[in-house]
């Protein structure tokens, strides 16, 4: 890997940088060096160098929907986050990039009166992450006003895709088996007038400090488990949450992890909290679903390493 050029491009190179320190669950140990980029051609130049010294790696966003090993990875992490938004406006249509936060991209929306992105309002997560894991809120996804990305493959190729090739379902993309990296995305927005667009995001960020834990203070990834799919035994219902109450959920912990007394299907991590703590808890709760009512939990969180 040339070092020197790829800190010549601006990525910044953390040797044995621990991942805890990029995680909204502040879990996770090290990893053979954290790059951190911020725009597309700082993402692509850390992912051909590390494909052309063979090194095996990961990227990550925000890091607010991962659980990393306590062991940490024996790999690169190339974290694409941007603390200041890349947005190109033109018209209702925005290019933005996969690095920038999405409650950045929400509330350029409001100042700009583009309609379409509020429900985005307060999701700690970068808009890469959020089209890889098509994440969503308040009925509402982020597939919904996306015309198209931006990727480079595991193989370092680049190229522009229409949304409707990303297989987007309930939180998930084709994104998420085949390697791809979201290096920039167009989103077709509308106008709005902005003191709606902005009480609708002040509903919103209200509403999530009411029911989620303020995850600047209180470390946690958000909703644990995938809501539930409607064929399943399960029946009407969807919500994980009630089913986590209804079994119990809201008094359990293992050790430093513990579930959000506001809300049953988020688990929060306290002082001295481990990875393997927080999947102990996880098993236990997917168990107690299990005995209530029949049917497994699936994670929405992403594990790296096994924790
Ligand atoms: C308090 C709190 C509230 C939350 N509320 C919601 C919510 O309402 N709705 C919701 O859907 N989620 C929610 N989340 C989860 C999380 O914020 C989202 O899933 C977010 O989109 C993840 O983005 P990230 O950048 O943090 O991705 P990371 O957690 O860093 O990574 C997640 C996955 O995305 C992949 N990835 C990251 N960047 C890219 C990229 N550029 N290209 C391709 N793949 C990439 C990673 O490889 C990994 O597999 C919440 C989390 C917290 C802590």
């Amino acid at each position: 890997m040339n070092r020197a050029a790829l800190e010549q491009a601006g990525v910044e190179i953390t040797d044995g940088a621990v991942l805890r320190d990029v995680t909204t669950f502040r879990l996770g140990g090290p990893c053979r060096a954290c790059l951190s980029c911020r725009t597309p051609g700082q993402a692509v130049q850390a992912i051909s160098a590390l494909r052309a010294a063979g090194e095996p790696f990961v990227v990550i966003g925000s890091g607010s929907n991962l659980l990393v090993a306590d062991a940490g990875l024996d790999a690169f992490a190339v974290r694409y986050v941007s603390p200041i938004p890349q947005i190109e406006r033109d018209g209702v249509r925005l290019r933005v990039s996969g690095s920038t936060e999405l409650d950045a991209l929400a509330a350029y929306g409001v100042q700009q009166e583009l309609a379409g992105l509020e429900f985005l309002s307060g999701i700690p997560g970068t808009v890469g992450g959020a089209i890889a894991g098509n994440a969503g809120a308040f009925g509402r996804s982020v597939a919904e006003g996306l015309a198209g990305v931006r990727l480079v493959d595991p193989a370092g190729r680049e190229q522009e895709v229409p949304a409707a090739d990303l297989r987007f379902a309930y939180r998930s993309s084709r994104l998420q088996e085949s390697g791809e990296i979201v290096l920039s995305a167009v989103f077709d927005l509308r106008f709005g007038p902005r003191p709606e667009l902005a009480a609708e995001r002040e509903r919103i960020l209200a509403l999530r400090r009411e029911r989620h834990p303020d995850w600047r203070s209180t470390p946690t990834a958000g909703s644990f488990f995938r809501n539930i799919e409607p064929t399943s035994a399960a029946g009407p219902r969807q919500a994980a949450g009630w089913f986590l109450e209804q079994a119990g959920a809201k008094a359990m912990r293992v050790g430093g992890a513990r579930v959000f007394e506001k809300h049953a299907n988020i688990i929060v991590a306290d002082p001295g909290c481990t990875a393997a703590d927080v999947a102990a808890l996880s098993r236990e709760m997917t168990e107690a679903v299990r005995r209530r009512f029949g049917f497994d939990l699936v994670p929405e969180v992403r594990f790296l390493g096994s924790p």
